[in-house]
């Protein structure tokens, strides 16, 4: 496999560490190690900072000026584009879908919003159910319009560019696991807009390495969730020249820990930051890795993972705790 050939920018902190969790492993009954995808290291790192790599060699290959890109209010993807756009001396266009209704001061302002805005971002906010597609292609002829070169990254940066950013992850994981002599039995991670998840099984597949990913959704129910995982997998392989080696086996995901719905937050939700936090001194975050969390220690307590080494891909996040100030006060 030759990622080298496909255009990338190159600023995230790689390889990110591999490191063991003892104390919360000991919790959970497994072998648990953390892969720290939550240092990356652009403005608070996470997970969509590999994707960027491979959307900004697009982009500046393309000789864009203008990055447009559309997420939640608390979305971390759009933190990290508009840093990455700062880095490159670009602007930053981002259009925020309001999915949660929550209108507390500190989800509106708080958290990745603050970043958002301190990293110089034009935002600009439209309600839940807006066709966010539309808008990003109207936000691209505004600057076109305006004389600019547009880019457009799509929601979670999940096309077949930035998820060559999680086949360059699988890469990286498993030189690490071979490098460790670790035997890994599983990855589990948060799995969204899918590019994460995608990456991962297409890289693990289009390398040969046997590792299955199991991907818990924060947001849609299994059947759409793993379609579109699985679609995103089998292009992103295709670009690779390997697309028949993403077989529909290899793509699972658990969606029973979503909860009352995207960006909402529960007792369990809670209990797992609390876990993290105080066994490892680990910060994931309410949205993704709070709910992965969530699942992986249901699934742990079940005896799921009996015996197994289990590798946990921290997305990052960690900056989206600010918005939630009044729920973790609640719950703590
Ligand atoms: C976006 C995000 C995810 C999900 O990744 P996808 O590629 O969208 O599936 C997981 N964790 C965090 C912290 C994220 O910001």
């Amino acid at each position: 496999m030759n990622l080298a050939k496909f255009p990338r920018a190159r600023f995230a902190h790689l390889p990110t560490p591999l490191e063991p969790a003892p104390r919360l492993s000991a919790e959970l009954g497994i072998d648990l190690w953390i892969k720290r995808d939550d240092c990356t290291g652009l403005a608070g790192g996470g997970n969509k900072t590999r994707k960027l790599e491979f959307l900004l060699g697009e982009a500046l290959e393309q000789g864009a000026d203008t990055l447009i890109t559309q997420g939640a209010v608390q979305s971390n993807h759009v933190r990290q584009t508009a840093a990455a756009a700062a880095n490159f001396g670009m602007s930053c266009r981002i259009i925020l879908e309001n999915r949660t209704g929550n209108q507390a001061d500190d989800y509106l302002w708080n958290g990745n919003v603050l970043l958002d805005r301190l990293l110089g971002a034009q935002i600009r906010t439209v309600v839940a159910g807006t066709d966010m597609n539309a808008e990003l292609l109207a936000e691209a002829e505004a600057v076109r319009k305006a004389g600019g070169t547009p880019y457009i990254i799509p929601g979670g940066g999940s096309n077949a560019v930035g998820s060559l950013g999680y086949v360059d992850c699988a890469l990286e994981l498993a030189a690490q696991a071979n490098d460790e002599g670790l035997v890994i039995d599983r990855i589990v991670t948060a799995t969204g807009s899918a590019g994460t998840q995608a990456g991962l099984v297409a890289g693990l597949a289009v390398s040969g390495a046997d590792i299955p990913v199991l991907g818990v959704g924060v947001r849609a129910p299994k059947a759409k969730q793993e379609e579109a995982v699985f679609n995103l997998a089998v292009e992103t392989a295709g670009r690779l020249g390997h697309a028949d080696r993403v077989t529909r086996d290899l793509v699972v995901a658990d969606c029973d820990y979503v909860g009352e719905g995207y960006g909402l937050i529960d007792q369990a939700v809670v209990e797992a930051l609390k876990l993290a936090a105080r066994t490892e001194g680990l910060l994931l975050d309410p949205v993704y890795t709070g709910k992965a969390m969530k699942g992986l220690i249901a699934l742990a307590r079940q005896g799921a993972f009996e015996g197994q080494t289990v590798v946990f891909l921290h997305t990052g996040g960690a900056q989206g705790l600010f918005a939630y100030r009044d729920e973790l006060d609640a719950m703590l």
